[in-house]
């Protein structure tokens, strides 16, 4: 047997000192009644003394923890057994009978209150048996001293016997309900314990959703920011870009800025602007490109007007190709490109086309918004800088001819001057005016000399341009032309050339056709005139000697020019 709880030995030998109280004092009372012979008072003094002995050991033993002690308290308890014992085989049968009589109260009473609390029963029950036997045995051993009915001591203890048994039975079965009932609330529990982990594992598994969807979220939240950069760098450039765009009447410059600012933000394998002839003045169709490939830009170049001419045919609408039908475009080559996109420029009219290839297949996943936006800011600077030509042109041409005029005319003869020097080259001047035009306006009219007038300014452009020159209209029908790299020998045919048309020329008006005749001056940088200063003076000498001579005159400047000066 183990250590036995202080609880449980406290209420034990409390309950065990109360009975043997009670039964002294009854063992008193009924040797006093019944015995009158051998009633021995030293005895009931020394059996009353050895159970208050027996109590105070108890409560001492108790009080200092040794009865926690099973062994010291089946010692003692043995002890007490045997001083009983004594004691029972001294008394007479009738004693005996009362004491087992209250014994057995006393162990039932006990039996009662043991059972409904948790003591060790094998320690009371074999306790409670040992009383029995003492008390069987003293009954015994009276009936041989005093003579007396032994089997009332036997049938009592028998029943002693009995209740013990009956009680601990007992005691085992609630003890059987108790743990069946812990049971069942066990269950129970669990039923909970399992409910609550039930809901749990569904929290779990909430939580983890949950967790995937801040995860998915975190991942796409990444995205969005990486786009979101890739916008403002892209937003950045557009600004960038438009600065430059608007800052710059250069076509040329802005189509290389174009380009630039899209390989630097898309880094595409190839961007292309391709530009109609005449759309900004250009005399030829246009191509800027940069490509990480090499020759794929001198092919595209080789295709540009083909490809140009099916844009024109999509209404303003981009295209993205991928796939096979990249390979149906011969720029592209052996070269791995996947996407490519093309793209009409010119918001009214398409005069000009974006050429993007990737080798990247997702390339225009984001679509053409990026490029779209560009090349609308490119049309309107393209727009811009063709309107501001046109302004400029009109500014230094003539209003009724068409020709420069007098102020251009100075700008254009200091810039051709020096670029004569520069390269050493021979520059013809020739000053011509319309001969007694006074008379068309007076025969004719006002409007009719402007139709002279215009057409004898278009003949004079004409034999400019054709020689790489230029006209101007110096004064009402005094006309320039200026001939770089003409000397007065090769510039004289020329001359000749033009005032025989001119001279020809008939001005149909409807109800008239005049013809004029002009007087021409010629001179020549540097064979005639070493001083380009004074190159226009000179013709204008020149053509003064033929108004002056009889007019319709081509004259060469000479010094005898001055020589007729003086002589008048
Ligand atoms: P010449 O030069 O042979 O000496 O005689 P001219 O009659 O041509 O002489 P002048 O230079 O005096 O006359 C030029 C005239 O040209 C005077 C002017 O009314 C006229 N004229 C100048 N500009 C225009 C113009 O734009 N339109 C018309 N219809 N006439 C103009
Ligand atoms: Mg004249
Ligand atoms: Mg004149």
């Amino acid at each position: 047997m183990g250590d036995m709880s202080a609880a449980t030995v406290k209420n034990y030998t409390v309950m065990q000192k109360l009975a043997n109280v009670i039964l002294i004092g009854l063992l008193l009372f009924v040797r006093i009644q019944t015995e009158t012979k051998a009633f021995s008072f030293p005895l009931f003094v020394v059996m009353l003394s050895s159970v208050c002995v027996f109590a105070v050991v108890d409560s001492i033993l108790l009080h200092f923890g040794y009865f926690n002690k099973s062994v010291v308290f089946n010692a003692v308890k043995l002890i007490e057994l045997i001083a009983y014992f004594v004691f029972y085989a001294l008394v007479p049968i009738g004693t005996v009978m009362a004491v087992v009589l209250m014994l057995a109260a006393a162990i039932v009473a006990e039996e009662f209150i043991v059972s409904s609390s948790g003591y060790d029963r094998l320690v009371i029950f074999s306790r409670e048996m040992g009383v029995c036997v003492v008390a069987v045995i003293s009954a015994g051993i009276s009936y041989a001293v005093n003579n007396e009915i032994v089997w009332v001591g036997v049938l009592i203890s028998i029943i002693l016997c009995l209740l013990s048994v009956f009680f601990h039975v007992a005691w085992q079965l609630s003890k059987v309900d108790y743990y069946e009932h812990e049971l069942s609330e066990i269950k129970v529990k669990v039923e909970h314990l399992s409910d609550s982990n039930k809901k749990l594992s569904e929290y779990q598994e909430k939580i983890r959703q949950v967790n995937e969807e801040i995860n998915y979220q975190k991942v796409e939240l990444k995205t969005a920011m990486k786009s979101l950069e890739q916008l403002n760098t892209e937003s950045n450039s557009q600004k960038e870009l438009m600065k430059t765009l608007v800052a710059s009447f250069d076509v040329k410059k802005c189509v290389s800025t174009t380009i630039n600012t899209i390989m630097e933000v898309k880094k595409p394998k190839l961007a292309a602007i391709y530009l109609e002839e005449g759309s900004c003045r250009n005399k030829h169709a246009m191509l800027y490109s940069e490509t990480d490939y090499t020759k794929m830009d001198e092919r595209l170049k080789a295709d540009a007007d083909r490809i140009f001419e099916s844009v024109k045919k999509t209404k303003g609408q981009g295209a993205i190709l991928t796939g096979g039908s990249i390979n149906t475009y011969e720029f592209v080559g052996e070269n791995d490109i996947k996407a490519l996109a093309i793209l009409p420029i010119g918001s009214d009219k398409v005069y000009g086309m974006l050429v993007i290839a990737s080798n990247k297949d997702t390339f225009f996943d984001q679509g053409l918004n990026f490029y779209e936006a560009v090349m609308a800011e490119f049309d309107i600077s393209v727009k811009n800088i063709v309107l501001y030509m046109k302004t400029e042109d009109m500014a230094r041409r003539d209003g009724l001819t068409g020709i420069y005029n007098r102020l251009y005319f100075g700008q254009l003869f200091g810039e051709t001057v020096e670029t004569i020097k520069k390269e050493g080259k021979p520059l013809a001047v020739a000053l011509f005016d319309i001969d007694k035009f006074k008379n068309v306006n007076d025969t004719y009219g006002h409007l009719a000399g402007d139709e002279v007038i215009k057409l004898v300014a278009h003949t004079a452009e004409k034999y400019s341009e054709v020689n790489g020159g230029f006209a101007a209209r110096y004064g009402g029908e005094e006309f320039l032309v200026i001939l770089p790299g003409y000397d007065e020998n090769t510039a004289l045919p020329v001359l000749k050339g033009m005032h025989e048309e001119i001279k020809a020329t008939i001005v149909d008006t409807g109800k008239y056709k005049i013809n004029v005749d002009c007087s021409i001056g010629l001179t020549a940088y540097p064979g005639l005139c070493d001083n380009p200063d004074i190159l226009v003076s000179r013709a204008d000498k020149a053509m003064y000697y033929s108004k002056r001579h009889g007019r319709g005159q081509l004259i060469i400047d000479s010094p005898m020019l001055d020589e007729e000066k003086e002589e008048e």
